[in-house]
């Protein structure tokens, strides 16, 4: 036996995160996708948000075992921004990573989004809604996550201080300079939609996609917005289907249990006796449909007449596999929207209100 022979009979097995990734072959058997208003576009029913957990503070390896795990179960949608992390720009960056090492082979079959419009860069060009911030911002985007081109390029936020008319030529130019292929909008107001839209359609971009927060505790949506989608053609992939973790049994059983991490974006407070007792009566709920309260959370927001897709965000494959399974409940009867309108409701955790006033 030769020396190298010795050395490789005992070395260390090569862990399975470590080996070269091949996509799970029947990742397309889990579920239908589905058309993103009248547009040429599908989403799955579930898509994964890069927002917290994908920053620099988790262990890469976590990361990309829920995005194999993800793509192999059918997300091939991945939403990120400029400032998803921390710090700001780490989440694009270890996507970026992910992307050369395992993901380069699929980009053909990967819906990935990026946003700016909210900080960034120190200075007058680093935030809100001007042409010269967005464009240099997915410019620096793209080299972050070593794409050529994303799928979709959204305005995070209205800005009432820019000319709309700004706003969307960006996005407009984007997609003319081949670096998006679809324009979108986040958490705009349905008048401002309708003037988005409007803008759009004159500068031959038309946008197909509006990405607000929707969850069993923040209905803004039903007041008009889903309404106008539908009219204006537009699809809608909702975002914080579980009110950043709190619409999960978690917070049935403790008003503040371990997280993850320590959210910025989350207040404690929303975790408040009033709120928990919806949760309690929304856990019941789902209990008697033997679904856990996240998994009926994201059901409800694509039930018929919700979203297209429910963008959510993990920390772990257990609770992706958890909230996997919520796909193919989305089937209420009436009675069970009843009972779950006598607790679901505002409940003062929508911290991205100021924007859809805008
Ligand atoms: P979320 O889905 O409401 O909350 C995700 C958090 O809930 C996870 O990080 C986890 O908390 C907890 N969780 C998930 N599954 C669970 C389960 N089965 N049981 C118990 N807890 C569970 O959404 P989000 O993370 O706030 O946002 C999702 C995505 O939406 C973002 O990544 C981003 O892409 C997008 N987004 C967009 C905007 C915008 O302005 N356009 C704003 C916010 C978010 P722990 O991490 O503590 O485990």
């Amino acid at each position: 036996m030769t020396d190298s022979a010795t050395s490789a009979s005992f070395a260390e097995p090569v862990p399975e995160i470590h080996r070269p990734y091949a996509a799970a072959e029947d990742r397309y058997t889990h579920w239908d996708y589905r058309r993103v208003g009248k547009s040429g576009l599908f989403l799955p029913p579930l898509s994964l948000g890069l927002w917290w957990n994908f920053g620099d503070n988790r262990a890469f390896d976590t990361q990309r075992e829920i995005l194999r795990h993800a793509f192999d179960h059918g997300i091939n949608h991945f939403d990120l921004a400029n400032n998803y992390g921390p710090p700001f720009g780490s989440a694009e960056e270890n996507f970026g990573r992910m992307m050369r090492t395992d993901f380069a082979p699929y980009r053909d079959e990967l819906i990935l989004s990026t946003k700016a419009g909210y900080e960034m860069w120190p200075g007058p060009y680093g935030n809100h809604g001007s042409r010269k911030y967005l464009l240099a911002s997915l410019d620096a985007s793209l080299t972050r996550m070593s794409v050529d081109y994303v799928d979709i390029f959204y305005s995070h936020r209205s800005d009432p201080d820019t000319p709309l008319e700004e706003t969307i030529g960006a996005l407009d130019t984007a997609v003319r300079q081949g670096k998006a292929l679809y324009a979108g909008i986040s958490s705009y107001s349905p008048e401002r939609t309708i003037e988005a839209v409007a803008i759009a359609d004159r500068l031959g971009t038309p946008i197909v996609i509006h990405q607000p927060s929707y969850s069993m505790l923040n209905r803004w949506v039903e007041e008009g917005l889903l309404l106008t989608l539908e009219q204006q053609g537009l699809g809608s992939i909702g975002f914080g289907s579980l009110a950043q973790g709190l619409l999960s049994d978690r917070y049935v059983e403790s008003a503040a249990p371990e997280r993850a991490q320590d959210r910025g974006s989350f207040d404690d407070s929303m975790a408040n006796e009033d709120n928990r007792e919806r949760l309690r009566g929304l856990a019941a709920i789902a209990k008697k449909r033997k679904q856990s309260l996240a998994q009926m959370a994201i059901s409800w927001t694509l039930r018929p007449g919700g979203v297209t897709s429910a963008l959510i965000g993990v920390s772990s494959v257990k609770q992706l596999d958890e909230n996997l399974a919520a796909a193919g409940r989305n089937d209420f009867t009436d009675d069970e929207l009843a009972e779950i309108d006598r607790f679901a409701g505002e409940a003062g955790i929508n911290i991205w209100a100021q924007s859809s006033d805008d």
